[in-house]
């Protein structure tokens, strides 16, 4: 089946805060409908926009995802795109990691994003199209001291995309990494210092430069794939 409607129906993870509250809030101001997902309800209802459903819950809960995917196709009878956003970072040197948050960290970045994106991808490949756009990292094709574990499981995130567009070549169903460097958002809200000083980034990403780069992606005609686009700001060094 060809899908030529306009306005899309987006499922976006990690829709209370930072890079995914910004692609939620842009695609509704847009006429796509959003379904909008994440823990904090009472954040998810800040977005207050259009076209938009609210379901709340932990996505490392595959009870939770089957849920939500079904509500979805239930209520609007197919899905145009998946935005990964969803994840958290856990750093530290080997004396000072907490071994517990790192695997949290590997469960939602790794385990749970994988679990919906296939969950998702079989229902692409039923209905004849969609696409999935993975919120990856720089840290998805380097790695610094002390965020291994974090880049390991941005690593992992290209590793499944790659092999998937490769199953997906020849069919309408696409799959794009987005590559950040720092963008300015609450994930590194508890960190004593603030990459921006530690690595000496004095004009970081805002939410807005990730939300121009889904548009780009989304723009592009249906016979061309972007499988990864590094964004990154200008004094980025490493
Ligand atoms: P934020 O911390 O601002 O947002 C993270 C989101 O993930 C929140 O909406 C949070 O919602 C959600 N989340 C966390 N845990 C769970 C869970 N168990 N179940 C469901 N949702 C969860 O971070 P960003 O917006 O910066 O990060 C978005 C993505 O972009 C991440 O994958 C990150 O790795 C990546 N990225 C970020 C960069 C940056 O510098 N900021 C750079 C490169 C990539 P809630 O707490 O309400 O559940």
């Amino acid at each position: 089946m060809k899908n030529d409607q306009s306005s899309k129906i987006c499922l976006v993870t990690g829709a209370s805060s930072g890079i995914g509250y910004a692609i939620a809030r842009a695609l509704a101001a847009e006429g796509h409908t959003v379904i909008v997902t994440a823990r904090r309800q009472e954040r998810l209802q800040e977005l207050d926009a259009p076209n938009t459903l609210l379901i709340p819950g932990d996505l490392t809960d595959p009870h939770f995802q089957q849920q939500v995917v079904q509500t979805m196709f239930d209520t609007y009878g197919r899905c145009d795109y998946l935005f990964n956003c969803a994840g958290t970072i856990e750093a530290g040197s080997i004396n000072d990691i907490d071994i517990d948050k790192m695997a949290d960290m590997i469960r939602l970045n790794v385990e749970a994003t994988f679990r919906l994106t296939y969950l998702v991808l079989k229902r692409f490949i039923t209905q004849g199209f969609g696409h999935v756009i993975n919120l990856s990292s720089v840290m998805g094709t380097k790695v610094r001291p002390t965020a291994g574990a974090y880049a390991a499981t941005k690593f992992a995130m290209e590793a499944l995309s790659e092999a998937l567009r490769m199953e997906l070549a020849g069919t309408p169903v696409k799959i794009s990494c987005i590559e950040p460097g720092l963008v300015m958002t609450e994930l590194h809200k508890d960190w004593d210092v603030h990459p921006k000083e530690s690595m000496g980034i004095h004009h970081p990403l805002t939410v807005d430069n990730i939300v121009d780069t889904v548009k780009f992606i989304m723009q592009q005609p249906e016979h061309v794939r972007i499988p990864k686009l590094m964004i990154l700001p200008g004094d980025h060094q490493i």
